[in-house]
């Protein structure tokens, strides 16, 4: 499949601003010339969490920076003492990253103990918008089996954080918890497709660990109908934040 009049690719996953561990920048102009090199319309950005973990400022810098450039469309890093998504700021979703754990690899459980956990939940159902969610699987359980309809997005289809087949087994029957595609495998994408239909799988590069171009043809190339391709790569995100 080739790009279509009117099909309009969203990016579900970057990372925008400077890594205070990684000793690397993602800059606008380095998303603005990926979106362009891969006909990416919009582009979900949030902060790379060793940033946000030093200071939730930058969070002010992800809104600042999308009013200056529209296809921006902003997340909120949650903070370690779980506030939930401001409201009337303009953030379109949140990004909760192992939190108190070790990223991207070991949850920590005593989050789930944590009194603030309840209220965090019921004011993002509240909300209404989506929480791109990185943790273990078993964690992952734990959390998800307190939402209701907060649409909860685990991004890589698992990968980072356990198996993609056991994400998919203990999810496929969640209608709130989606999975964005990004650095997953091709058959991997396409098992979860076939699994749990198009509707709750999304596009995601995850730049800059993943490249725009490479990541939208990978999409493009799978074995399914074009229709699904297209919820995939704009369809679904758009429908959930009512773009
Ligand atoms: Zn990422």
């Amino acid at each position: 499949m080739k790009y279509r009049k009117g099909m309009a690719v969203i990016d579900s996953h970057t990372h925008w601003g400077p890594s205070a561990v990684l000793g690397l920048q993602v800059s606008t102009e380095e998303l603005l010339l990926q979106a362009k090199e891969a006909r990416v319309e919009r582009v979900v950005i949030f902060p790379f969490p060793s940033t946000a973990l030093q200071d939730e400022g930058v969070n002010e810098e992800i809104l600042q920076v999308s009013k200056r450039h529209p296809l921006f469309i902003p997340y909120y890093y949650i903070p370690e003492d779980l506030k939930p998504i401001p409201r009337g700021k303009g953030f379109l979703g949140g990004k909760w990253h192992w939190v108190r754990g070790v990223q991207d690899c070991s949850s920590n459980y005593r989050v789930l103990e944590d009194p603030r956990l309840g209220p965090f939940i019921e004011e993002m159902e509240d909300i209404g918008l989506p929480l791109v969610f990185e943790e273990e699987l078993a964690f992952t359980q734990a959390f998800v089996a307190k939402t209701r309809h907060l649409r909860v997005i685990i991004p890589h289809m698992g990968l980072l954080g356990g198996r993609p087949e056991e994400f998919l087994e203990a999810f496929a029957k969640r209608e709130n918890v989606y999975f964005d595609t990004s650095l997953a495998s091709p058959s991997t994408i396409e098992r979860f497709v076939k699994r749990i239909g198009p509707h709750r799988v999304i596009f995601g590069s995850d730049v800059p660990f993943g490249r725009m171009k490479t990541e939208v043809e990978k999409v493009l190339r799978l074995p399914i109908r074009d229709e699904d391709k297209e919820a995939i790569l704009g369809g679904n995100l758009r429908r959930i934040l009512d773009l």
